[in-house]
């Protein structure tokens, strides 16, 4: 029996793993966390007090503190039958990387073994960075890079392992992570949102993003995972005729969660919960084994840091349940792609939702001020926010099935929208002398009608939900770090911009609703193309995006040369988050990727319709070739016109993969003789992939064609439907 087969079988008689879970969620929520609570238990007094201290001022951790925070969580990761420690950093490839390092030490003097953990290795340590993708800014002789704890994001216990979220960066200073930026981005918002902030309130002092992510994924059972190298290789199908059922019944979303699934996600909350990710959310999504986990949100640094961690867990216990979890942004052709949508919002030290409206006139001109701000930052740098979502993978998932287009817009709902037309139709005039009336009369209603859940909008790249934006753009296999820097970036740009403009009104004699109106009428004006509350998955909308001049851009590689632009100078490099060096960088890394990532597809493409496709076709047209000869032979010539028509029709398409391989070869190969990177992915971005979805079209044909006992890869139909 063929391996397809096999894993058929396997798949189908294998029962759920039954997970038991012992106590309660508050026993054992955090239980692998060295957090405050374990500090205080485990740190002197003055150390705990260091630790707090950089958490709520920032600042560093002498070498002496250190020393003792490193001691205490030795012995708590111990008493926890820990045995190695490791940086764990978030590099430009999109995985974490950690090197783990044992206790184990000798005490020289007298020869014996100790245990030990030097407070200089939990603050600093210095990977090899040449095997990281850096854009060319480590050369290889300097390849030493340095990790460095990030005191804000509590260490942790993975298996036998003791991780330390630290940031990545260069030798020479430069970032080579995700999280640096991010952290920075944060500080920058905070000080932009504060000083607006504090027009309506002085009490305060910091603002603090806030993230609740939602991870699409599909599930498979491993066997048939095993029999499909594109799935290992690229962790999507890049070959695959639709099942005849998927998700037109639409049966699937927020049905009784299948009992393998439902035992997986239980584990998986298990074990985030005790990695102190609060999980909180699951249900079935759209497409048939497709499914969503989302937590209760968090500061955004420590909701990156559970993201990426929950990645990690998913494909953990996926292994104990003989699944594989599959986070690639469009896994299977024709159905639903994976998001991982991004709820953000700002929360204040005082316990404010900065987007939640409020019950009073001045709580509503407060949360007035931040949404127009937040529609007039997306509208300026809608660009900068489609790059920062865009990867291959992503490239799938845009404006295919059911997910939101690469045109940027805000969707804010009726109440809302309402509100905004008004207030751009009020002249300034009278916007000026009646600015305490307008506010009573046209903005007191919003809190009631913005709380109606049922003004959503599913077909948004960026929706208001009531009292946070979510970005929907963002991939399923993304670090989330990625968009919440230029979303916050933009935002944190924004603020500023608006704050120096009241000033010179209020300088200028203005009173300060006056002024704040005036200038929120002003952006609301300026922003007004950016908004759409229609279906944007509607042919409509390409075409009023068009008018309006928002871009459509579906081409990864064509997206990031905004990274190159003036805007991008101006959010990135102004304010201090990236330096030249490092915005060229990442566009690279990006473009060096993308082109990997195709490759290797375009590869594999090559061999599984070598290996697979075309012996499969040849094999069945030579049944058929015997059974026309055979029909010949006892003189029923017309029999045998169906196997005939079949023959050619095999024929024909492989004739058509071999004329569309040898396209793909000569372009890749004038692709590669391009001295430009931009040039060459934009090369892949186009032709090549426009060659290899002909190739995958033949070759779906063809397996519509085959005899079914003949046909070597799992089919569709056998990879999606988990019981
Ligand atoms: P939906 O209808 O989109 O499923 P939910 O209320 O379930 O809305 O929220 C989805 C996500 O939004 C959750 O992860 C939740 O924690 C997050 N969320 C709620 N409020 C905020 C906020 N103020 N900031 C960031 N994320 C938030
Ligand atoms: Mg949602």
């Amino acid at each position: 029996m063929g391996l397809r087969f096999q894993a058929v079988q396997t798949a189908a008689s294998r029962p759920s793993v039954d997970v038991v879970i012992e106590g309660n969620v508050t026993d054992y929520f955090g239980e692998n966390v060295f957090d405050l609570k374990k500090m205080q238990k485990y740190l002197e007094p003055d150390a705990f007090s260091a630790v707090l201290s950089v958490r709520e001022n920032g600042g560093r951790i002498d070498k002496e503190v250190a020393e003792k925070i490193a001691q205490g969580m030795k012995v708590w990761a111990m008493e926890k039958g820990v045995t190695h420690y490791a940086h764990w950093f978030q590099p430009l490839t999109g995985t974490t990387a950690e090197k783990h390092d044992s206790f184990l030490d000798f005490n020289y003097a007298t020869g014996t073994p100790i245990e030990k953990f030097a407070g200089s290795l939990l603050v600093q340590q210095e990977p090899d960075a040449s095997s990281f993708p850096s854009g060319g800014i480590r050369s290889t002789f300097e390849a030493r890079g340095y990790t460095a704890w990030d005191p804000e994001s509590p260490a942790f216990i993975v298996d036998t392992t003791l991780c330390i979220p630290s940031v990545f960066i260069s030798y020479t200073g430069e970032s080579l992570d995700y999280k640096t930026p991010l952290l920075k981005t944060n500080a920058v918002l905070d000080k932009a949102a504060t000083g607006v902030a504090k027009y309506f309130d002085k009490k305060i002092n910091k603002v603090t993003p806030t993230l609740g992510w939602e991870q699409e994924f599909f599930l498979v059972d491993a066997a048939l995972y095993e029999a499909r190298p594109d799935l290992i290789l690229t962790g999507r199908t890049i070959l695959g005729h639709s099942a005849s059922k998927d998700q037109q019944l639409e049966d699937h979303y927020f049905g009784s969660i299948p009992e393998r699934a439902a035992q997986y996600i239980k584990e998986v909350e298990v074990e985030c919960h005790k990695l102190g990710i609060p999980a909180k959310t699951r249900h079935n999504e759209v497409a048939p084994n497709q499914f969503e986990i989302a937590p209760i949100f968090e500061h955004v640094d420590i909701a990156v840091d559970h993201n990426i961690l929950l990645m990690d867990v998913m494909r953990r216990v996926a292994k104990r349940h003989n699944l594989v979890a599959l986070l690639h942004e469009k896994p299977f052709a024709g159905i639903n792609g994976s998001g991982k949508h991004n709820n953000w919002s700002m929360s204040t030290n005082t316990g404010v939702n900065l987007l939640n409206p409020g019950k009073d006139k001045d709580s509503n001109l407060m949360f007035l001020t931040f949404m127009a701000n937040v529609v007039k930052a997306v509208h300026t740098n809608s660009d900068l926010l489609l790059a920062s979502i865009a990867t291959a993978g992503n490239e799938h998932r845009l404006g295919g099935n059911e997910a939101p287009p690469a045109i940027f817009s805000v969707f804010l709902g009726s109440a809302l929208t309402k509100t905004f037309n008004d207030i751009e139709s009020a002249t300034a005039d009278a916007m000026a002398s009646q600015a305490k009336s307008f506010l009573t009369i046209d903005i007191e209603h919003i809190p009631e009608l913005t709380l109606d859940n049922t003004d959503r909008n599913r077909t948004s790249p960026f929706a208001f939900t009531g009292n946070k934006f979510e970005f929907r753009a963002v991939g399923s296999s993304a670090n989330c770090a990625g968009s919440m820097t230029a979303l916050s970036a933009a935002v944190a740009q924004q603020l500023t911009a608006f704050k120096l403009e009241v000033d010179a009104l209020i300088a200028k004699g203005a009173k300060k609703e006056e002024a704040l109106l005036t200038v929120i009428r002003k952006i609301i004006i300026e922003s007004k193309s950016i908004r759409f509350d229609g279906n944007n998955y509607s042919d409509e909308w390409k075409a009023e995006a068009a008018k309006r001049g928002l871009k459509n851009i579906t081409s990864a590689p064509e997206s990031w040369t905004a990274l190159t632009t003036d805007k991008a100078h101006a959010l990135y490099i102004d304010q201090n988050i990236f330096t030249a060096r490092e915005l060229e960088a990442r566009y690279e890394i990006s473009l060096e990727t993308y082109v990997k990532k195709m490759k290797i597809e375009i590869e594999l493409m090559d061999e599984l319709i070598s290996n697979v496709v075309t012996p499969a076709a040849l094999k069945y047209q030579s049944t058929l070739v015997g059974n026309v000869t055979g029909l010949y032979a006892i003189s029923l010539k017309s029999a045998a016109d169906p196997s005939i028509a079949i023959i050619s029709k095999i024929s024909e398409h492989l004739s058509a993969i071999g004329t569309a391989k040898t396209e793909l070869k000569s372009t890749i190969h004038s692709a590669e003789s391009l001295t430009s990177l931009p040039d060459e992915a934009a090369v892949f971005a186009g032709k090549v992939r426009t060659l290899l979805s002909a190739i995958r079209t033949e070759a779906d044909e063809l397996e519509l064609i085959v005899d079914n006992e003949l046909w070597p890869l799992p089919k569709y139909r056998e990879l999606l439907f988990t019981k």
